[in-house]
């Protein structure tokens, strides 16, 4: 069997926001320690990722944008050990597919970068002077697919959700110093500096930070790692529960359960408590292949992810004054 049959089919193009997501995970899987995301017109109209990662070497860029030519995923075995972001190899695809596409990119090795242009069937390819990293535009989105043009939201929202991606990217990576320019206004911008906590203090805010948890905890081989806060009455939805399974963000209800059951015995104003937590397991203990968008996993043991979260939390908690 193929390897590319292997892997679920399924979209993940379908708004701005999704692109923006697949961009940032390519940049991150390049080893990029900068990023930053510019759209305009909730992003329907413009996208822009910079980066300073590894670049893509010019005899590589035309193959980048074939269906399936991913660089990371080459055996079979290797579905079962998915460590990087992306591994389906079809987001610049369906992108180029999609929507009118530039990539700039230049690796240390080479002198002068390439450009690269797709619009349509139509491609071009030139030296260009830039900096060692990639830089794609997006423009035009669905501008050829007018199915899919139908299903967009007001710019307003499409701008939210892409806002939101960033959120959960900057949260998942420290380490990268996110900015997100929305209609040529900062909306975000995050150190870098390795730290949690001032990523959470530039995305969730202050109240989050100056009352953040923190939890770290073992089991076996997995762990759990992050900050927690107590609920507070500003707040009436899990919109601040912020999950990761390996770095990638995930919505699951065991998670949220374990979270807020944690909580239980505490005294609380308001119900939901929020967290930024992530969750290191083995990558054959949970299948990240059962939704196109990733979002959406299946643990080969969700009691054991319950218990997890919840005496880690639990743990945390008991060490605190709260
Ligand atoms: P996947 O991420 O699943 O491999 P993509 O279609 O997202 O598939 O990307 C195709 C390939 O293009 C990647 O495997 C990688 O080799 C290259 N690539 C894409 N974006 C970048 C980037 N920002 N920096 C370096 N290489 C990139
Ligand atoms: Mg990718």
């Amino acid at each position: 069997k193929q390897v590319a049959e292997l892997i679920a089919a399924g979209e993940v193009v379908e708004r701005p926001a999704s692109i923006v997501k697949e961009l940032v995970e390519n940049s991150i899987d390049a080893g990029a320690k900068n990023i930053t995301v510019e759209i305009k017109g909730g992003g329907v109209q413009y996208i822009r990722v910079t980066d300073n990662g590894s670049g893509i070497e010019r005899e590589d860029v035309a193959n980048a944008f074939l269906r399936h030519a991913t660089s990371k995923v080459r055996v079979e075995e290797d579905l079962g050990n998915i460590r990087t972001m992306g591994f389906r190899g079809e987001a610049l695809a369906s992108i180029a597919a999609m929507c009118r596409v530039d990539l700039l990119t230049r690796t240390q090795a080479d002198v002068t970068g390439t450009l690269y242009r797709i619009d349509g069937e139509e491609t071009y390819l030139d030296d260009a002077g830039c900096p060692v990293g990639t830089t794609i535009t997006v423009r035009d989105v669905f501008y050829n697919t007018p199915a899919r043009m139908k299903f967009l939201k007001k710019d307003v929202s499409e701008g939210n959700s892409v806002a939101a991606a960033i959120e959960k990217a900057a949260l998942a990576y420290p380490q990268v110093a996110f900015k997100f320019l929305r209609d040529g206004m900062v909306k975000l911008q995050t150190p870098g500096d390795g730290k949690l906590l001032s990523a959470v203090r530039c995305v969730l805010g202050k109240e989050f930070a100056d009352n953040a948890i923190h939890v770290s905890y073992m089991e076996g081989i997995n762990r759990v790692d992050g900050l927690i806060c107590k609920p507070s009455i500003a707040r009436s939805s899990r919109s601040m529960q912020n999950f990761f399974i390996n770095c990638r963000y995930v919505r699951s209800k065991t998670c949220m359960a374990a979270l807020e059951e944690s909580y239980r015995n505490s005294i609380m104003v308001g119900r939901f408590p929020s967290c930024v937590l992530n969750v290191t397991i083995p990558p054959y203990a949970v299948d990240v292949n059962v939704h196109p968008a990733k979002i959406e996993v299946r643990f080969a043991d969700e009691r054991s992810i319950f218990n997890l979260i919840y005496y880690g939390c639990k743990t945390a908690l008991g060490t605190q004054d709260i």
